[in-house]
């Protein structure tokens, strides 16, 4: 029997909704399997900023860093969209968070479930089998460099930096996740252009030297944006610096059909965090309608990577994957031949999910 503490950060927007269906499905998992979680709750965000005037309260921090995991929602909110003076802002907190908890690998499995092969908008036969693992730099680059403006404002500046280490850390991830699939590795830069993506391929090369049965590929990013919709099946594990993972993983969401179907995984030095790849999607808040499974999904990550749970994990993908098979869609994924009385909310998607597990 598994003792787990979790903490549960909806955040803003539709993170409520969604870490709800999450931690329904953890529930579920300790019912069945005999395990012991407990929860507790913390803010974060724009809800955070508006309780206390900080995104990431120390608190909430003091929480996480006493659990065992946490399963996060998302953060933002227009009003901080429209408005590039806001001085605190909901993603500050998000920052805050990668780089207190040293969240340094963002795993990223882009999976596509078979009987979504019509939600997406690519066509089904270039897409069918594909499973690739994303690994996404967290806590470095031009996210966390220094910023600032000068010329009386006219100019801003971001400076991107990775130092050896961060960069070796972050592939040996990659090469033992490779190690443990299909032997292969795909590593993303601009080693042409930027210095940073020069260091950062000279790195994959010597750390590449011990892992002498994986057989890597280096890949400029402008290339693979292109390739990852013309050929997604030629990958496998992919790593790549944190604002490069940024815009490719969103548009490998293309791949798995939704946003609202990718989950996401950030780990390093401490505890966990389990996340869907999208945002707080202020368009659909509230409505109930937003899609559960990228959250059910970060569960089953949590159960496999922080809690080594495999079966438990094994569990809840299996009920997602019978869920589709079933018909059932939220209104993201329905396909132009969905029937309509087969698109459910958030709340029943969820249900769903449960009475399969
Ligand atoms: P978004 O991911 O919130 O939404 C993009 C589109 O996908 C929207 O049309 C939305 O309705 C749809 N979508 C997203 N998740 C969905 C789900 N589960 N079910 C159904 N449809 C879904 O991205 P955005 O619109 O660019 O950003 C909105 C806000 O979220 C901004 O404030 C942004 O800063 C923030 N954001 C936060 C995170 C995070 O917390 N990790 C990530 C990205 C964006």
């Amino acid at each position: 029997m598994a003792e787990k503490h979790i903490l549960i950060v909806p955040g803003d927007g539709i993170g409520q909704e969604v870490t709800t269906a999450g931690k329904n499905v953890l529930d579920k998992i300790a019912e069945k399997f005999g395990h012991r979680f407990t929860y507790d709750a913390a803010l974060m965000g724009h809800a955070a900023i508006e309780a206390t005037g900080n995104p990431l309260p120390d608190e909430t921090l003091a929480k996480m860093r006493a659990s065992d995991a946490v399963l996060f929602g998302a953060v933002g909110h227009p009003k901080y969209d429209n408005d590039p003076t806001a001085k605190v802002r909901p993603e500050q907190g998000l920052l805050k968070m990668r780089k207190e908890l040293g969240l340094y690998a963002n795993l990223r499995p882009i999976k596509l479930f078979d009987d979504l092969l019509g939600a997406s908008s690519i066509k089904p036969e270039i897409l069918r089998g594909s499973d690739i693992l994303f690994f996404r730099e967290l806590t470095g680059d031009i996210y966390f460099g220094e910023k600032g403006r000068k010329d009386n404002g006219d100019t801003a500046y971001d400076l991107a930096q990775y130092s050896r280490y961060e960069v070796d850390r972050i592939a040996r991830k990659a090469f033992d996740a490779a190690r443990a699939r299909k032997k292969k590795l795909c590593s993303v830069d601009k080693a042409n252009v930027l210095e940073t993506s020069r260091l950062w391929r000279e790195v994959v090369q010597q750390v590449a030297t011990e892992y002498p049965d994986i057989q890597v590929e280096h890949q400029f990013v402008d290339s693979m944006a292109m390739m990852l919709i013309k050929d997604p099946r030629r990958y496998d594990v992919v790593v790549t610096a944190n604002l490069f993972g940024d815009i490719l993983t969103d548009e490998a969401s293309q791949i798995a059909g939704s946003m609202g179907m990718l989950a996401s995984a950030s780990i390093g030095d401490g505890t966990g965090v389990y996340e869907p790849i999208h945002g707080s999607a202020h368009d659909i808040t509230g409505k109930g309608v937003a899609n559960p499974l990228a959250s059910i999904l970060s569960a089953a990550l949590m159960l496999e990577i922080s809690f080594n749970l495999k079966p438990e994990a094994e569990a809840v993908v299996r009920a997602v994957d019978e869920v589709l098979k079933a018909g059932w869609r939220t209104r993201d994924i329905a396909g132009p031949d969905t029937p309509p009385e087969k698109i459910l909310g958030t709340e029943k998607m969820g249900a769903e999910v449960l009475r399969r597990i």
